[in-house]
């Protein structure tokens, strides 16, 4: 049988085909619909981070403006350009301004010098800052400093801020006298921290729980927001995002993948020096953003899984509609096949072809059982016909055995009968060890019988002879006519002394009744017992002949026995 994995049944195909069908519909659109369904929510979701990106980098650049203008406001107020440099008003101006905003670590005014003249806190006071690069730049303008870690203050503020490293931004402008005269510079460091305040403050509710992830770089592309303590791990090295597009997959560390959106910060105005060159870039990774999308393929496969599973079993339902009646069909044939007889049948549909296909069944049908019973009826007249025939040829073949067995001119059995009874004769002697005599006749002067009277009357004389020796024998007792006018005699179970009664009755029968026209006819016999002796039964038939040669030579018309117990000296047949 050939292997396969095609169903073997029409039910089974009519299924498989549904199924199939419904899955080759199915699919595409699955593929298709969670496709654009992904496209939609990557394009959201990077709108989504490129605005957040924007916000951030809107609110930094704002953030940064409004410090520097402060500090410029601070510069220019009379306390600076115009009161004594030693006021201790100058003390309590920097301690007001350092309240109205947390995150000053420290406000100072600094010398021509770079001496520290005041500072909240008192903090450094006395030292010089003279190579600072906020010192030397603000002499020039007012100045945005990039991020740095604290040089000088960051041993004192250690004990006070708990943290470390400590990193400030610093934001310096100088301070004219009425002249116009450089007399002061007034510096300001800013803790990191406002941009974690900043950063949280924006960033929208479930962040988190999304992985989305919000960056500060500078213009070496290195991150400056969050901090390492923040992050736990390394700072991830962040790819070049392309400026032309709002967001697009990036791999973060040559990894992961992340939708990632990035906006510049803009320049503080006012601001003097390189520039600072930040970015914002927020991150979600890949597998989150997509994360919905596996929710809704998971859905929609369940969905053509179930619509397909109902499909298969409509499909299989309606199967059974149509392959019940062939299947019926298929039962009717096999019964009929069987030799059912009964061949009428209504298949349950309404299908045309079904019906005429039924039809052409039935009326099939009825012309092969009309054959075989035509066939059948042939049939038993040739069995007659054989038997009939049989039994004439049985009849024929008796008749042709019969036939060959008996003597034509006497209906005496002729001298294949004789043989046979006479072997029969021996082997029951063996058996019951019980002799049979046997006595060989033969008609004296036959010759001149035909001779004197013609054939014929010979024929008469055999006929006379032989219905006379059927007359004085008894019914268990044989006769047969083993030569032309020879015959033989068999007594069953017969002793030597009732042998010669017999042989002489019968010589007695014969010579007493003359026949027209030949007259008297004698018989010579030869009288012999079988013995269980012998070997085999030709031993006394020659014996016999003996003794009717004796008879003969003792001048005919008698009777000549002998008890032989052993066999002659020569082999020979029966007949000489
Ligand atoms: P014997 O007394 O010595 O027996 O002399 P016989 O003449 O009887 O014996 P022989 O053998 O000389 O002759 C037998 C004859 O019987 C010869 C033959 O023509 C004749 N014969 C044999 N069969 C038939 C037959 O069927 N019909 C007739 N009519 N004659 C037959
Ligand atoms: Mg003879
Ligand atoms: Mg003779």
């Amino acid at each position: 049988m050939r292997l396969t994995l095609l169903p073997q049944t029409l039910r089974g195909l009519i299924t498989a085909s549904f199924i199939v069908v419904v899955l080759l519909l199915s699919v595409p659109t699955t593929v298709y619909v969670t496709q654009q369904h992904a496209n939609q929510l990557i394009k959201d979701r990077g709108a989504h981070l490129h605005t957040l990106a924007q916000a951030t980098a809107v609110a930094l650049a704002a953030n940064l403006g409004e410090r520097l203008r402060e500090v410029q406001l601070l510069a220019q107020t009379p306390t600076y350009t115009h009161g004594p440099l030693d006021s201790p008003e100058l003390d309590a101006s920097l301690k007001r301004v350092s309240q109205s905003y947390p995150h000053y670590s420290w406000i100072s005014l600094v010398a021509l010098d770079g001496t520290v003249l005041h500072a909240t806190d008192g903090m450094l006071v006395g030292e010089s800052v003279a190579e600072r690069p906020w010192f030397k730049a603000a002499a020039q303008g007012a100045y945005v400093g990039d991020l740095h870690e604290a040089v000088l203050l960051g041993k004192l503020l250690r004990a006070k801020l708990h943290d470390w490293p400590i990193r400030f931004l610093d934001f310096a402008a100088p301070v004219f006298d009425a002249q116009g005269q450089l007399r002061a510079v007034l510096g300001t460091h800013v803790h990191w921290r406002w941009v974690k305040e900043l950063v949280e403050t924006l960033k929208p509710l479930g962040a988190d729980r999304d992985g989305i992830e919000v960056f500060i770089i500078n213009q070496a592309n290195m991150v400056i927001y969050p901090d390492q303590a923040a992050l736990g791990a390394g700072l991830p090295t962040v790819p070049r995002v392309a400026t032309d597009q709002p967001y697009g997959f990036a791999d973060w560390d040559e990894q992961v993948s992340y939708l990632t959106a990035a906006a510049s910060v803009a320049e503080t105005p006012g601001g003097k020096g390189a520039g600072l060159g930040w970015k914002v870039v927020v991150r979600q990774p890949r597998t989150q953003v997509l994360s919905e999308v596996m929710a809704l393929q998971t859905v929609v496969v369940a969905m053509m899984l179930g619509s397909t599973l109902v499909f298969g079993v409509v499909a299989w339902r309606l199967g059974k509609y149509f392959s019940h009646p062939i299947a019926q069909l298929a039962q009717k044939a096999r019964q009929i096949a069987q030799g059912e007889e009964d061949i009428s049948f209504n298949p349950a549909t309404r299908s045309i072809e079904l019906r005429v296909l039924s039809d052409s069944m039935v009326s099939m049908a009825a012309t092969l059982l009309e054959r075989k019973h035509a066939l059948e009826s042939i049939n038993r007249h040739l069995e007659t016909m054989v038997a009939d025939r049989t039994a004439a040829l049985e009849a024929a073949n008796r008749e042709l055995a019969s036939l060959a067995r008996k003597d034509a001119l006497t209906g005496l059995p002729n001298r294949l009968a004789a043989n046979e009874r006479l072997q029969l004769e021996f082997l029951q002697m063996k058996r019951s060890r019980q002799p049979y005599a046997l006595l060989m006749m033969d008609i004296d002067f036959f010759k001149k019988i035909n001779d004197t009277h013609g054939h014929a009357a010979g024929d008469e004389v055999l006929r006379h002879v032989a219905h006379l020796l059927i007359t004085g024998l008894r019914e268990s007792d044989f006769v047969g006519r083993v030569g032309g006018e020879e015959f033989l005699v068999l007594l069953p179970r017969t002793e030597l002394a009732a042998a010669v009664a017999v042989a002489e009755k019968l010589r007695a029968l014969v010579g007493g009744h003359p026949i027209e026209p030949a007259g008297r006819v004698t018989i010579s016999v030869g009288i012999v017992v079988a013995s269980p002796e012998h070997t085999n039964e030709d031993i006394a038939v020659r014996l016999a002949d003996d003794l009717l040669y004796q008879a003969k030579e003792g001048g005919r018309n008698r009777a000549v026995s002998a008890f032989s117990t052993s066999p002659p000296p020569s082999e020979g047949s029966m007949v000489s």
